[in-house]
Parts: C-alpha cells; structure tokens; sequence
C-alpha cells in the first residue's frame, strides 16, 4: 500500500513533487470527458522518469501478435490503445533556460485534482538564475463540449528584478507508446499548419480502419507573439513577455479535437475543427468553465455518495465514480469502457468482459437507461465480428470476444481468447439485468433477441453430450478465476450456458411473431436446447454441500490463503505459473461469481457453504475481485468481512493496493465501492418481479452514509444512520420499495 495523495472528499491533492512516484502521480490525476483523455502529465518536458499518456476514445491500432507458435484460431492482431498527437504540450524559458521540474528549484507545489468540478490545478514557485516565478495552471476536458481541450497557465514575477518568460506552445505527433515494438511511430502527418496538424494512423496489415485525427489550437492571451514553426511533425508557436517584479502574464491554449469516428473525410475534419473553433472563440474562459461544471454538477446531483464519519472512504467513493464518468459517459454506442479508461496503455483501452459483469449493474443505478442500453447496443451492432470469433473456432452462432475494439478477438493468449468463452453468458446476462431493473423489455424483445439467439447457438454447438453420464458437458475452458487454465466443466460457465439457453427460450416465447421469423430458429433447435437445459452438468459435492468450481478441483491440496507466508504475497508477483496452476488459489471470484449472479435463485445455507468455502481460498489478485464478495459477505451478515473487503476495493487506486496504478487506474474495477455500498451494505436488489429492496446496516466505523440512486424514471435517496435507513423519493412517481421484506411507500 502506498499513500502519496492527501485525503480530502472531493480533492485528490499534494503538495509534494513525488519524483521517486511520478507515474502514480500521474495516474492519480487523470482526466477524462468519455471522448478524449489523458494522464496527469506536465505540459511541459520533464527530464525524470514519466509515462506520456493522452488517448482518443476509439482511437486503436492492431499489432502483431507476438505469438512463436501459431494454432488455428488464433487471433491475427491484438489492438492497443495508442498515444495521441500531444495537444497540451507548452514549455516555458526563464531568462532563457528551460523550466523543468525534475532538475530545477521549486518550492510551494501544490498537484490538485478537483473531482467535484473535473479539473486539474498545479501551481509552484520556480527560482531560476535569481529569478522568481510563481506558475498557475489549470486545465479541463469539456463535457459542455466533447471536442474541446482547455488550459490556462499564468506565471507572476515573484522576485526582485524584472524576468523574462517564454511560453513554446505544441501541437507534437512525434509521440510513441511505451508498449510498442521497435519504438515505432503511429501517426503519419498529413497536414500541418501554425494552427493545426492532421495526422493518420500509419496503415496495418490486417485490414482494420486507419484513423485520422486534427487537432486545431488557439490562444487567449496578452502575451506577444515573437516566433512560429511548423516542422514535420510539431507546429509550435513562442510568445513572449516581460515582466516586472508583482506583473502576472497569462496564456490561455484551446485546441478542438475531432477524428475520423466522426467526419468522414480531410475536409470535414478541418471545417468541424474550424466550426467548433469559431463558436467557443466567443466564448471566455469562466463560461467555458461552467458549462463544463454544470454537466459534472448535474452527475454528482444523481449520483453522489456521501459517507460521513470517514472521509478515507469519502474520497475513495468519489474517486471511483470519479474514474467511471471520465472514461464513459454513454453518448455514443460506439464506444466501451477499457479496464484502464484514459489512464495508461496496458489493457489497450479494449473491450473486456468487465463491462457486462461489473460496470453495467452500476450505471444502471447512477445514470438514465440509455447509458446501458448504448453498451448493450456496443455489443449488437458488434455480431459481425462474433460471427467471424466463433467461426474461427468451427463453431455455429456468435462468441463475443474476451478482448476487442470491433468485435473481433484481440487477445493473444490462448487460455483467454479459446477458453474464457464464459463472456458470452456474462453478455446475455447483461441483458437481462437491464431489462429487470428499467423494466424497459424493447431491447431484449428486438436486438437483444437476435444475440441471445446467436449466443445460444454458440454454446449448443460447443457443448458435448457425454453418453456415460447422460449429460451435456462443456471441456476445455477458463473460467472467471484464470488461474485455472483448461479445465472441464467450470460451474460457473455451464452454469451461464445453461441459462443463456433458458432464457433465451422465454425471450423467444415473447417476441413478435416478425421477430421471431427472423430469427429463424426452428422447433428442432428449440429443442436441442430445451434438451440441453434440462440435462447440463452441474458440478456439486454432497459431502460439503458446495457447488464445484470445475471437475477435479476438490482433489487439490486445499489449504486455506491464510497458509501461503505473507512474503510469498501476491502470487502472481512470487510464483511461477505452473505453481499457481497447481495450487487451489483462486484469483477472483468464480462460483462466487455465479452466486452474485443469481443471488436470489440460491438458499442462505447454500450461499454460506460456497463462501465459506471459496473465500478463503481467494487471494483476490484481480481488482475486480473483492467487491462481489464483499456483496456476499454482506448477504450473510458477515459485516466485518464485507467492510475489510470494500476497503479493498474502495480505495484500490488512491492507496495503490495492487502495487500496480502506475500503469493506470482500473477503472472496470471502480465499481466496485458503489457494488459493495449499494448491494452489499444497503442490501440493495432488484427481483426478476421487478420489485426494489433493501436491507441496509451501518458500518461500525462510519456514522451514516447516503447514496442516490436511479431507479425506473425515479431518484432515490438512502441515508443509512445508526437510528436506521431512510429513504426519500428526490424526483419521479410514487413507488413501492420492500425494506427488510416491508413493503414502504416513497411518495
Ligand atoms: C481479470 C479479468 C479481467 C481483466 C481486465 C484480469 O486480471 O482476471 O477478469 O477481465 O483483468 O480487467
């Protein structure tokens, strides 16, 4: 655990210039506006150690994969996020020398990231050659105005004798990612000018889109121009001031950014960078601030969490909900939610599983329906490439892909992209959970239909029948808790391919009589399926009244977590795979997983058997791990439990849990404090009937807590203070809620 920021309930901030943690300083101080976003780089250059990161949403490119030893199936590509055109570069001359943080004498640095109102802030006094200069900069993605970057930096003469300053102000696309091969450039120019610079993706062997972006600056300042230079790859312009002990000169940099996502051709995206430009040119700064301010706002308005008693678990909450909002805001259906968002290039901004499973029960509850329906909408209008995905396997239907930017499988590691085909239950699941909590049914009634369909499909045909046991089965897979390699019969994926299958048969008796011709599933298929509902292989163990993980599994040697010496934690970091693959620790949660699921399909005694078994056995190495179990813990009143366990997952980042968010943050895991708030302490559930429940209980620790939720054109409020819960209806229509199995009224 490392702790480099201050604890403030709506500020991540420091006054210390962490060089030995920069990068996790960086991460820490990451913005976003769902479009665009990057880490918390200094504009200027910064001779320490330091990973650049500005990325554009949907912005990729395919690279080889670096597998020796090629099997049928694989993968050609994997896709990976890549660094932008840097837009926010500015350096600054003192007296002619060169600011730079790492080398140069500062004092007073402050680093502050305002969640509240999505900024970030660094002011620091900088003595140069006997000058004195004290910096100010801000800078803020707008959500008022997706394509708009805006910073502000001022710079005040706080010495004795006059002082010049120079401000060197980029457009730079001689950029590279940290993971790439032959410290290759992406980006070709096309087009570079004083003002602007367009730039294409270089082009790629695999046939997948080539993107442009352009990027067109301008500037609010006195200041005076002195120089300009447009070179092949950075167009930069110097102005210049001098200043007077107590003078204070300021510069303001705008730069619009718009990609081919949106425009089609050069053209287009020169008039939209133009059009944009003129209308926020008339604009000043204090507008432009609070037409970004209002929108967040408008977020924390809906959605904030308040927790008073704790402001460790305050500012962790925020940060996390924080994470969610910059990296997905859910306008565009194009777009998903990368495990690291806008923060770092590892997981490469790609698709994975998380959404569904971790992301989508929490943006039901903080957003409007359509945020959802947009993800679900990602993954349908995506079929093509789940078509090509199970294909390659030899297999009918439609596999969603573990990792992707455009349905197909971008992963490159066997166990994941063959065998971790759970995905496509987790998917079908997703569906379900929105349709029960909206209680809207035209998505899973019309394009929803078509992929549980195609799903279905997918695992009639990658089942087996095994004649010996009279049963279907499912062979060679990975499961959730992937330090378990090809394995047979995962509970956890038969489990889902089961019920993928049943619902998908309920879903078929409600659609249109339209609809379900084109599908055109016949009776015969029906029931092969209904046939495999009723005969799946379940794993189950009488003597211990669990379900089991996967065949084989109870003939390890089980020994609880508590046994592996303190210092051979984490295992991933100590042991070998091979090690791991043999022990019985489990990453994350598996059967566990399946419980969370279907938490209402299974007894009290059934649940505490399973995680008194299991959870002991997990040592919790995936971020998105504790949460789901901090949920069950909570279930079965096991408090302490699920406060350590939230405490995990709350504060993951901030306290740099995992040792690891230097890399970036895991945004996908960031879910995780409002899952274990709201349906672990709140007890918070949605029944297939429709009906909302809780059954809240307070955190010794904390003297109350409150959260908003959405809920079907509704706002709730729960407060949970040691006197009980209440609950207020903020907006929306009377509703009935069941509080401890009684029903209450909110009106
Ligand atoms: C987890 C996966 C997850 C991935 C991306 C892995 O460590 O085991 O479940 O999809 O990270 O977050």
């Amino acid at each position: 655990m490392k702790r480099i920021f201050e604890v403030a309930p709506w500020n991540v901030v420091t006054h210390k210039l962490d060089k030995e943690n920069k990068r996790l300083q960086e991460s820490l101080t990451s913005l976003g506006n769902g479009y665009m976003g990057m880490r918390g780089n200094f504009e200027e250059d910064y001779s320490g150690d330091s990973l650049p990161g500005i990325y554009l949403a949907g912005v990729w490119y395919p690279d080889k994969t670096r597998v020796g030893w090629w099997k049928n199936g694989y993968p050609d590509y994997f896709g990976k996020v890549i660094n932008a055109v840097n837009f926010i570069k500015m350096n600054f001359l003192i007296d002619g020398s060169k600011l730079d943080l790492y080398t140069d004498k500062i004092s007073d640095f402050t680093l502050d990231l305002d969640m509240k109102n999505a900024k970030l802030n660094r002011s620091f006094v900088v003595e140069k050659d006997g000058s004195k200069v004290k910096f100010n900069f801000e800078r803020f993605l707008s959500v008022a105005q997706k394509e708009l970057s805006v910073q502000k930096v001022s710079f005040e003469n706080v010495g004795d004798k006059a002082v010049d300053v120079k401000v060197i102000s980029s457009l730079d696309a001689d950029v590279k990612n940290e993971d790439a091969n032959y410290d290759e450039h992406f980006w070709q120019v096309l087009e570079i000018t004083e003002d602007g610079i367009i730039a294409e993706t270089k082009p790629n062997d695999f046939g997948t889109p080539r993107f442009t972006s352009g990027m067109q600056v301008s500037y609010v300042t006195g200041l005076k121009e002195v120089d300009h230079e447009v070179g092949k790859l950075e167009t930069s312009k110097t102005f210049e001031i001098n200043l007077q002990p107590n003078e204070v000169g300021s510069l303001e940099k705008r730069v619009i950014v718009v990609t081919s996502r949106d425009y089609e051709s050069v053209d287009d995206i020169r008039d939209a960078m133009e059009g944009i430009s003129a209308r926020t040119a008339k604009v000043d700064y204090d507008d432009l601030l609070s037409a970004h301010e209002n929108v967040w706002a408008d977020r924390w308005n809906q959605s904030d969490i308040k927790i008073d008693g704790d402001t460790d678990a305050q500012q962790g909450m925020r940060f996390n909900l924080f994470g969610l909002f910059t990296t997905y805001s859910g306008e565009d259906s194009r777009l998903n939610i990368g495990p690291k968002g806008f923060t770092g290039e590892k997981y490469g901004g790609a698709t994975y599983w998380d959404t569904e499973a971790f992301c989508i029960p929490v943006y039901l509850g903080v957003s409007q329906p359509e945020v959802t329906r947009n993800l679900l909408m990602y993954r349908y209008n995506q079929l093509d490439g789940a078509y090509i995905n199970a294909q390659r396997q030899g297999l009918k239907g439609a596999l969603y892909p573990m990792v992707t930017f455009n349905g197909i499988e971008c992963h490159n590691e066997w166990e994941i992209t063959f065998e971790e085909i759970h995905r496509n239950g987790d998917i079908a699941f997703a569906i379900y959970n929105y349709t029960r909590y909206t209680g809207d049914k035209s998505f899973v009634l019309h394009e929803g239909s078509k992929m549980l369909t195609e799903m279905s499909r997918f695992w009639a045909d990658r089942v087996h029948y095994s004649k010996r046991n009279e049963q279907y089965m499912i062979h060679g897979v990975t499961g959730p808790d992937e330090y378990e390699n090809n394995v047979d019969n995962n509970w956890y994926t038969n489990l889902l391919a089961r019920w993928t299958l049943k619902y998908t048969l309920e879903i078929l008796g409600e659609v249109s009589k339209d609809q379900f011709a084109k599908l055109a599933v016949t009776k015969e298929e029906m029931a092969h399926w209904q046939d495999i509902v009723d005969k799946m292989y379940l794993p189950y163990d009488e003597d211990l009244g669990i379900f089991v993980q996967h065949d084989g599994f109870l003939d390890k040697d089980i020994e609880p977590v508590s046994a592996i010496p303190e210092d051979q934690l984490p295992i991933n970091q100590n042991w070998s795979w091979d090690k791991i693959l043999r022990s019985p620790y489990i990453k994350q949660g598996d059967v566990l997983q399946g419980i969370w699921d279907f938490i209402d399909d299974f007894s009290d005694r059934e649940k505490k058997r399973n995680f008194d078994f299991y959870e002991p056995l997990t040592v919790h190495e995936s971020s998105l791990s504790p949460a789901i179990h901090s949920v069950l813990a909570a279930d079965l009143h096991y408090e302490e439990k699920a406060v350590a366990l939230y405490e995990r997952t709350a504060r993951l980042d901030l306290d740099n849990y995992n040792n690891d968010t230097a890399d970036g943050l895991h945004i996908t895991s960031m879910t995780g404090g409002w899952l274990a708030m709201v349906q672990g302490f709140a007890g918070m559930r949605v029944h297939d009937d429709g009906t909302l429940s809780y059954k809240p209980f307070l955190p010794k620790k904390w003297n109350s807590y409150s959260f908003r939720q959405v809920f079907r054109g509704r706002v709730i409020e729960v407060t949970v203070k040691e006197a009980g819960p209440e609950f207020k209806l903020v907006s929306g229509d009377p509703l009935q809620i069941n509080v401890y199995d009684k029903p209450l009224m909110l009106k």
